[in-house]
């Protein structure tokens, strides 16, 4: 049985159809329930469906270049660190990534993964147009002027089967990446941005009930500037660590204040090592950033009964998204992030525990990773979840790609 890559999910079949061409993939989508697949990165059940699992990765095309538009048009099931290695070889790059460059783009977008900085969005944010397989097996192309482009960029695969997908491209340029230990979280809660916007992306990462935040990454465009030589009396390390996890070795792009290529210094994981553990399970929670010290303590309080089955928190910042789906629709927000050991019975009660002791301050949860909330609350959380619902019931009428874990989100009926 394929399981997806965290381990803690089972797909409920040996077999994902890899259609070779776009009139097979539609003669796939025309004979029954489907349910589009990606790298298998996700840790909620955003994949499993009734119908067949389908790959977009053999209607892969030579990415093209429109150095006049400057977007780069790619298959949709390219992964990230594919794309940005053609990109570099092209002297371009993308604004943003996420922490692992082994996701596709198409299932990358279509669970609003972000990457980091207080002036980035999400990395569908970056989407110029993009065409998908319709439920009835036609080609649709939707460009950022359509209507329903900012309903359908983040879409948990519930309505088609993204083909290719055009980005926005920015010069390729240089980055730095500086790590910075036990900063007391007084710093934090005092003005969170004294950390926040050290960099163009920051990272910090933790475990709990400590008076320290364990590491701060600080990922700095060389055009920028320097980094803070010092962030509340701490100076960055010298030399690029080789660990963040422990018995995970060398798999980071290079720290230490080196300079080096966009691609090699966004993502925390080479692309060619595992990222992260490898068995493991993943919860993260977006907030509104003038609730977010409210919530940290309020789990720092429950620290004793997290930290046994904790790998490391991650805490990163996010701008404000206009994709209907999107966490950031409401503002600018900052996510909080938890990777489990692989147990699910143990991350379930962790999850429950922190969904009750940061209600108040109203988290939502990250549609790819492991949560509890369902319609109701997801209604309160996305005020155009119902819209989308609409929408995508509208666009697959018979419920092509619909399945019982999206309805259970309130994405389909
Ligand atoms: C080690 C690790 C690190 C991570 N880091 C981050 C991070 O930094 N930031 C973050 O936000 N998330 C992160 N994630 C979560 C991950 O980015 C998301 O779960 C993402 O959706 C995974 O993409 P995928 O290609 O594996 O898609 P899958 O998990 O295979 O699928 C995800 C969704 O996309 C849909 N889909 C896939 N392909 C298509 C297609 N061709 N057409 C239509 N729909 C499609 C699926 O139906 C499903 O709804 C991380 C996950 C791991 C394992």
């Amino acid at each position: 049985m394929i399981s997806n890559w965290g381990g803690n999910l089972d797909f409920g079949t040996d077999e994902i159809l890899q259609p070779g061409s776009i009139a097979e993939a539609a003669e796939i989508i025309r004979s029954g329930k489907v349910r589009p697949i990606g790298t298998k990165h996700s840790f909620s059940k955003v994949v499993i469906g009734e119908g067949k699992l389908v790959g977009a990765a053999g209607l892969a095309f030579e990415p093209v270049i429109d150095e006049h538009n400057s977007t780069v048009t790619v298959a949709a099931a390219t992964r990230f660190g594919d794309l940005a290695v053609f990109l570099e070889e092209n002297g371009y790059a993308l604004k943003n990534m996420g922490s692992l460059p082994h996701i596709s783009i198409a299932g990358a977008a279509a669970t609003g993964t972000h990457g980091s900085g207080d002036g980035n969005q999400i990395l569908s944010s970056s989407l110029v147009a993009f065409s998908y397989l319709n439920a009835s097996g036609d080609l649709v192309e939707l460009r950022r002027s359509h209507k329903n482009f900012e309903a359908c960029r983040l879409g948990l695969g519930a309505y088609g089967l993204w083909v290719s997908v055009t980005l926005a491209i920015v010069p390729s340029y240089q980055m730095r990446q500086d790590v910075y230990r036990n900063i007391p979280w007084q710093v934090f809660y005092e003005n969170p941005e004294t950390l926040t916007a050290a960099g163009y992306s920051v990272s910090l990462f933790t475990k709990w009930g400590n008076s320290t935040i364990d590491q701060a990454w600080v990922k700095t465009r060389v055009k920028d500037g320097l980094p803070p030589s010092e962030i509340a009396g701490i100076s960055a390390d010298v030399e690029s660590m080789k660990e963040l996890l422990p018995g995970v070795a060398d798999n980071l792009t290079e720290q230490g204040g080196v300079e080096g290529a966009w691609l090699n210094r966004l993502p925390h994981f080479r692309l060619d090592a595992n990222p992260s553990a490898g068995d493991e399970i993943q919860t993260e929670y977006f907030f509104r950033r003038d609730q977010i010290v409210g919530a940290i303590k309020a789990v720092q309080e429950i620290a004793s009964e997290i930290n046994p089955i904790l790998l490391v928190s991650e805490i990163r910042t996010m701008a404000q998204d206009n994709a209907w789906l999107s966490p950031m629709l409401r503002g600018d927000s900052i996510a909080l992030h938890f990777t489990w050991i692989n147990d699910s019975e143990k991350v379930d009660r962790a999850v429950e525990l922190i969904e009750k002791v940061t209600a108040e301050f109203d988290p939502i949860p990250h549609w790819g990773k492991v949560h509890h909330f369902e319609k109701e609350q997801l209604t309160k959380a996305h005020p155009r979840l119902n819209q989308a619902r609409e929408l995508f019931d509208s666009l697959d009428p018979e419920g092509v790609f619909n399945s019982e874990y999206l309805q259970s989100l309130g994405v389909r009926s």
